[in-house]
């Protein structure tokens, strides 16, 4: 069995004093599970540097869909991999509700993440209207259409359902192990599925304790040296 993987997502915040001081001492920590974060773009060399030596690995938010060209504003999966970035989230649901991210851009994404020796972490789950509308399992289905065709062991999924994500109200353990099933189901088992949504140090070793549960993703803690530690020591 491989090991579970706990990932950070800053998403919009930080600055250079908390990456070298968050990130360092997170670095100094030494775990059983798999450890990265994903910080936002201006940091990531200073992240890589500060993270030298360690297990802790990096990542980015986003990337590309297109590998280079002229497209302004754009930073593409190959110069993620030359900067020291191990993997790069994929449609965040704050990417699709915000920034009209789709199904079919995710899938140029992963593609390109692949290629250029990136573990594309590609993010799934339901809103409440999708969810209380009986429709969490179509609407997830459709979305995993993006991997489909790929081998799972050539990237993982993230379950964040948009109502769990910032809320403070995780999904349960029982709502967690359902879609995990559904979703390696859909897949295969060899698919690593991890769990994003209101991951805490207080619910950590819960929520990865649930059946079919890879890893986590780890949004507003992540931002704590001392709680993401704790989350990341509840991971095996
Ligand atoms: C996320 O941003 O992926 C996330 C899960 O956020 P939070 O942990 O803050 O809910």
């Amino acid at each position: 069995m491989s090991k579970q993987f706990v990932i950070g997502n800053w998403k919009l915040n930080g600055n250079s004093d908390q990456i070298k001081s968050v990130l360092g001492a997170v670095a100094q920590h030494q775990f059983a599970a798999e450890v990265g974060v994903c910080v936002p773009f201006p940091y990531l060399a200073l992240a890589a540097e500060t993270l030298k030596g360690g297990s802790v690995q990096l990542g980015a938010q986003d990337v590309s869909r297109y590998a280079s060209g002229a497209y302004t504003g754009e930073v593409s999966a190959p110069m993620l991999k030359e900067i020291g970035c191990r993997m790069a989230l994929v449609a965040h649901s704050e990417r699709r509700q915000l920034f009209a991210e789709t199904t079919e851009t995710a899938a140029l994404k992963i593609r390109l993440c692949i290629d250029a020796g990136l573990l594309p972490v590609y993010c799934v789950g339901e809103s409440t209207e999708e969810r209380n509308a009986g429709k969490m399992q179509e609407t997830i289905a459709t979305q995993l259409d993006a991997v489909k065709d790929l081998p799972v062991d050539q990237y993982t999924i993230a379950y964040e359902p948009t109502w769990a994500i910032g809320t403070g109200a995780s999904a349960s353990p029982g709502q967690i192990a359902e879609v995990h099933g559904f979703i390696k189901d859909k897949l295969g088992n060899g698919a690593r599925v991890f769990y994003g949504g209101s991951v805490k140090g207080s619910n950590a070793a819960s929520v990865l304790a649930t059946p079919g549960v890879d890893g986590v993703l780890v949004g507003g803690a992540s931002l704590n040296a001392q709680e993401f530690v704790e989350i990341c020591k509840a991971a095996r």
